[in-house]
């Protein structure tokens, strides 16, 4: 199982390696976080005895349940990558070292206001790319509103956007459309240079488009078991 985990795992970072290149950037300046949502625990320890740092979970339960029970790999660094309630905030704060999903005033109000020490949490703005206000994000034209909001608040710090593309349009231009808006962010105060965009089906797309935070899952961790 481990070294089925460890070829996948080296295949995607050739292909990141590729897609830097071709991109002309350094792969060295790319963060690839394995999204673990759905497998277990054990799952997460076997990447890190293949030398991931790096993870991503989508959903408050799974993420303290498994932060829990690795609390003994502490050089793990846990993304929170799903939509959030804000009466879960506080205990995303407790288990998350960033948060790339943040799409209201609120949220980030809930997250700030459940700080329980001095640690200041990394957080991204969500920016909805599709035309669907129903889904996750704010509009571009409401990022920089948010990212404002979210400088306000002391023990948040502001590092850029996160993006899913929409099914129906190509990544690439979906992407560039990102990129402009983190520009307007990273206008606002300059260390909010992440982006974060590119999954299993779109991460070269999303490299080529300045991406500095890739959330690949499956590609890696392999087809996730059914849970919704
Ligand atoms: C699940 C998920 C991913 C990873 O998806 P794959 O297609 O398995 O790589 C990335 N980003 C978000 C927000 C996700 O929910």
């Amino acid at each position: 199982m481990t070294s089925e985990l460890g070829a996948r795992l080296s295949a995607i970072d050739e292909k990141i390696a590729d897609a830097a290149r071709l991109a002309g950037r350094d792969a060295g300046e790319i963060t690839r976080i394995v999204v673990t949502k759905f497998h277990p625990a054990s799952l997460v320890r076997d990447l890190h005895a293949l030398g991931v740092r790096e993870v991503g979970e989508n959903r408050q339960q799974e993420l303290s349940a498994k932060t829990a029970e690795l609390g003994d790999l502490d050089d793990l660094r846990w993304h929170f990558i799903g939509q959030a309630q804000t009466n879960k905030a506080a205990a995303i704060r407790r288990s998350a070292d960033a948060v790339h999903s943040i799409d209201r005033d609120r949220l980030a109000d809930a997250l700030h206001r459940g700080a329980e020490d001095d640690r200041i949490l990394d957080v991204l703005v969500q920016i909805n790319l599709t035309d669907d206000p129903g889904r996750g994000g704010v509009a571009p034209d409401a990022a920089a509103a948010l990212a404002e909001h979210v400088l306000s608040l002391p023990s948040l710090r502001l590092r850029g956007v996160m993006a899913v593309a929409p099914l129906d349009e190509e990544p690439a231009s979906a992407f560039d459309r990102l990129r402009t808006v983190a520009d307007g962010v990273r206008s606002l105060d300059p260390a909010a240079d992440w982006i974060s965009a590119g999954m299993t089906g779109d991460f070269t797309e999303a490299i080529l488009a300045g991406a500095t935070h890739l959330r690949i899952g499956s590609a890696i961790t392999g087809p996730r078991p059914d849970r919704g």
